[in-house]
């Protein structure tokens, strides 16, 4: 077992010909924002049918900003998911209003659409959804219920870059759209993300809040007039990106390979009480490949069984525990019993290995030795 070598939750896939072009910016003089950037930006615009992107230092700060854009503040309510990274909800925090979250739908694990409208008062302004593990939320009903009630949507697509709604690209439609290119998502700029707009008077704000509300203009022009904040990528990170782009489909196709793997291998083993994501080979990027454990059939802890797949070599993940049940939210007065499937799925959820170098014998030794482990703890019947 200890010759084998480690199979680690993720991995980044960063090809030669990126490492050196990374090699050329660091030499060219121009290390920060400035050309690559651009070139980055005009790249991911093609990726979302022409419309306007801007790429910044994370995914977190274009969320952040799409709220400021929308004018978003003290005393308007923001409707979200408690089955996230907990940037999500912090982001709503940051900009001084208030988050509400809506349950999750067991089978998708995203927020419940269907539950929703019941959570609208006279001050909900937005919506941030969450395509976790890049399976989309159904963007019709999304939309439907978004413009009946006339609020923003903010995508929160960090997991989803690559996936496709009925055919069309995440990014390619819809109202503001968050990407994040953090080390661990779909596609990397070690740590960045970009926003996706609807308008030239939108781009400009979020270039002014990217950098210290800053407008240039001729020689020596200069005017501040929103309080902006430090959010621009560098070169270097851009021109990380741009090594990436020409691998999503690759990177993409990979995944559901072996997300398909992981199905067929686990599917049989009904004894288990395991909870399978949904199987969607064909719009999913499958960001993570995450089962829900089961605690009527468990004689121990999900930590239990992240430590006994760590000593045979194998990584594992959580993601999420429910946002709700953080000290900081639970100060906001959310509590146990709010939000009851995202605090059993929250409990339970384990996130197994998947990146594009992966292999499928990779997938077979990390199913086994989940398996092995969770029948050698199942209560007695
Ligand atoms: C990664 C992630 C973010 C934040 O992105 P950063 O680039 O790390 O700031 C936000 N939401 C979700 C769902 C994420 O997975």
């Amino acid at each position: 077992m200890s010759t084998q070598t480690r199979i680690p939750l993720t991995r980044p896939t960063i090809d030669e010909a990126t490492i050196t072009g990374v090699v050329e910016v660091l030499r060219s003089g121009w290390i920060t924002s400035g050309p690559k950037v651009k070139e980055f930006e005009a790249q991911l615009s093609q990726h979302c049918a022409g419309r306007p992107v801007r790429a910044f230092n994370s995914g977190t700060c274009t969320m952040e900003i799409a709220l400021r854009i929308a004018g978003i503040g003290p005393g308007d309510e923001v409707i979200t998911t408690p089955l996230s990274w907990v940037s999500t909800s912090n982001v709503i925090l940051q900009v001084g209003a208030t988050p509400v979250f809506v349950d999750i739908d067991p089978v998708t694990r995203n927020i419940d659409l269907s539950k929703i409208e019941a959570a609208i008062t006279a001050a909900t302004r937005a919506i941030i959804p969450v395509d976790l593990a890049g399976l989309p939320v159904d963007r019709d009903a999304l939309y439907a219920l978004a413009n009946k009630h006339q609020l923003r949507v903010i995508e929160d697509a960090a997991q989803s870059f690559g996936s496709n709604w009925k055919g069309k690209p995440i990014g390619t439609t819809g109202d503001f759209v968050s990407f994040s290119f953090h080390a661990n998502k779909n596609i990397t700029t070690i740590e960045g993300g970009c926003l996706v707009m609807n308008s030239d008077a939108e781009t400009r704000l979020a270039e002014q809040y990217r950098l210290q509300g800053v407008m240039r203009s001729g020689y020596d022009g200069m005017e501040v007039d929103v309080p902006g904040g430090k959010f621009n990528l560098t070169d270097v990170a851009a021109r990380v990106g741009l090594g990436q782009l020409p691998h999503l489909d690759e990177f993409t196709r990979t995944r559901r390979a072996l997300a398909k793997q992981y199905l067929q291998l686990l599917a049989p083993h009904t004894e288990l009480g395991l909870q399978l994501p949904v199987a969607d080979l064909t719009h999913s990027n499958w960001h993570m490949f995450q089962v829900v454990l089961s605690e009527a059939n468990l004689k121990v802890k999900r930590s239990q069984v992240m430590a006994d797949l760590d000593a045979v070599g194998i990584g594992s993940g959580v993601h999420y525990p429910p946002i709700h049940l953080f000290a900081l939210y639970r100060r906001l007065g959310w509590k146990e019993g709010d939000l009851p499937h995202a605090e059993y799925v929250g409990r339970n959820i384990l996130t197994l290995p998947l990146y594009p170098t992966m292999t499928i014998t990779d997938v077979e030794r990390v199913t086994s030795a989940l398996v092995n482990i969770l029948q050698s703890n199942q209560r007695a019947a």
